[in-house]
C-alpha cells in the first residue's frame, strides 16, 4: 500500500547529492511499493567535476525503475503541447536521466544489476489551461544519446587550466587590473548569445568589436563567412574582385562571391 516519501533536506548541494543517494539505495531495499524523491538533487560528472542538477522528482517504481518527472508551466491542450517547449523539457530531462544513471551505478552491487532507468520521463503540465494536471510520457532516448556524446567529448578542466599562463589567476579578491589581464590573456569566442548567458558579455563584446571579429555579428554569420574572420577581410573580399583567394580556403571563396554579387 502507500507510497514513501522521504525527507531529502540537507544544508548543501553535495550533502543534498549524498542525502538523494540514501534515499535511492533505501528505495531499492524495499521492492513492491512506490517512492517519491520531491525536488532530489543529482550529481552529474560534467568535464571531470561534479555539477549538481535538481529534478522536480523522481519515482522509484514497484518493480525497482526509476523514473524523471518534469513539472512545466505550459498548457496541453487537447493532450498536446508546444513541439518547441516539449523538446526543451525532454532535452532537460535527458540531463537527469544521465545523471540518474549515474547514481544507480553507485549502488552497492545488487543481484538483479543496478536500477533501471527509464528513457521515458513523465512530463506534468497544466490541463487546458486550467489548473488541473495532467501528464504525458516523453521518450528521451535521442536527446540522452546526444547529451552523452557532447558530454564525453569536453574537454576537462585540469586540461583547460593546464593550457593557461602560469599567472593566470580569477580570484576576485584580486586587484582589478591585474584580474583585467588574467582575464585578457584567454581567447574568448563572442557571439551576441552571450548577452542572455554571461557576465563577461559586455568586456567579451566591446573586445571582439575591437578586434572587428565577424562573430560579433552573430554566430549564423560567423558560419555563412566561413574562412573571413574579420570584418575588414570581409568588406576588403568584397569590395575588391582581384583579391579572390589564391589560398583561401573553397567555402570562403563561393561567400566571396556572394558578397561580390550583393
Ligand atoms: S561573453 Fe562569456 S561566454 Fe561569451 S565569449 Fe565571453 S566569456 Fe565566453
Amino acid at each position: 500500500g502507500g507510497g514513501e516519501v522521504p525527507d531529502l533536506a540537507a544544508p548543501g548541494p553535495a550533502e543534498r547529492a549524498a542525502r538523494t543517494g540514501e534515499a535511492l539505495r533505501e528505495a531499492a531495499g524495499r521492492p513492491g511499493g512506490w517512492t517519491l524523491l520531491d525536488h532530489p538533487m543529482l550529481a552529474l560528472e560534467v568535464a571531470g567535476s561534479d555539477a549538481f542538477l535538481e529534478p522536480d522528482a523522481v519515482v522509484v517504481h514497484p518493480d525497482g525503475g526509476w523514473s524523471v518527472v518534469e513539472i512545466k508551466s505550459f498548457p496541453m491542450l487537447d493532450g498536446s503541447a508546444d513541439a518547441a517547449k516539449v523538446g526543451a523539457a525532454a532535452r532537460q530531462a535527458a540531463v537527469y536521466v544521465l545523471a540518474l544513471e549515474e547514481a544507480a551505478a553507485r549502488l552497492p552491487e545488487r543481484p538483479g544489476g543496478p536500477p533501471d532507468v527509464r528513457h521515458q520521463v513523465l512530463l506534468v503540465c497544466p490541463k487546458d489551461f486550467s489548473n488541473l494536471p495532467t501528464g504525458a510520457a516523453v521518450d528521451v532516448r535521442k536527446q540522452r544519446a546526444v547529451t552523452r556524446r557532447q558530454l564525453s567529448r569536453l574537454t576537462r578542466v585540469e586540461e583547460l587550466a593546464a593550457a593557461l599562463p602560469d599567472d593566470v589567476c580569477f580570484d576576485p579578491g584580486r586587484p582589478a587590473d591585474a584580474l583585467l589581464r588574467s582575464v585578457e590573456s584567454v581567447p574568448a569566442a563572442y557571439a551576441p548569445e552571450c548577452l542572455s548567458a554571461c557576465e563577461l558579455a559586455f568586456h567579451c563584446r566591446e573586445r571582439a568589436r575591437a578586434a572587428g571579429d565577424v562573430s560579433a555579428l552573430g554566430r549564423s554569420v560567423r558560419g555563412e563567412l566561413g574562412g573571413l574572420t574579420s570584418v575588414e577581410e570581409v568588406l576588403t573580399a568584397a569590395a575588391s574582385p582581384e583579391s579572390a583567394g589564391e589560398g583561401a580556403d573553397p567555402g570562403a571563396d563561393a561567400t566571396v562571391a556572394a558578397l561580390r554579387r550583393a
